[in-house]
């Protein structure tokens, strides 16, 4: 499947959005205030975004939730309802753009569209794309125990099955070497 310069950061961008949600009650939210928003926008490059304020900030919160659901949609008809919910709310202005030296690709996000508005448009988009090509089941979470955080596989036989926090890596490491030597103790 052709993913696109501006797909894969769409990609990017809503897999981090999803992994800001706290992973318990203890555990610091990513986008805790509107610094943090702002920083979050920064980061991922997204632009025409004016001033960012409280009301931008919990819609961000809020999509951000409804994004994590695409991510563990069981099946391609449950994401297609799910994107398709989320890209009705937002408005769309589908227009083409050849901005910053980049191939002619296409901007989904309505001109004047708030930060969640952009956000929802492009990511359910670029989501969108994956229900198409037939690779809903690239858009994942992970299986390590205590980790729900969302990743795309974009290997080429779909076998990945934790995401790259190098916590998953390394405890999944660790625990298979106990096991292992506590069967040869045994
Ligand atoms: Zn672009
Ligand atoms: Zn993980």
């Amino acid at each position: 499947m052709l993913i696109t310069h501006d797909t894969r950061c769409a990609l990017d961008t809503v897999v981090d959005l999803v992994n800001t949600v706290p992973e318990d009650e203890a555990a610091p939210d990513g986008l805790a205030d509107v610094a943090a928003l702002q920083e979050f926008v920064g980061t991922h490059d997204i632009s025409d975004v004016g001033v960012l304020s409280e009301p931008d900030l919990s819609a961000v919160r809020r999509i951000r939730g409804r994004f994590a659901a695409v991510f563990a949609a069981p099946d391609a008809r449950t994401a297609a309802g799910l994107i398709n919910d989320l890209v009705a709310a937002a408005g769309t202005t589908p227009r083409l753009t050849d901005h910053d030296g980049y191939d002619w690709h296409i901007h989904y996000f309505a001109p004047g569209a708030s930060v969640a508005d952009h956000l929802t448009a492009d990511c359910g988009m670029a989501l969108a794309f994956f229900v198409v090509a037939g690779e809903q089941e690239r858009l994942r979470r992970c299986e390590a125990p205590d980790c729900r955080r969302a990743f795309v596989d974009l290997s080429r036989n779909r076998s990945r099955r934790y995401c790259d926090s190098r916590t998953c890596g390394n405890r999944l490491h660790v625990a298979a070497y106990r096991a292992r030597r506590k069967e040869a103790a045994g």
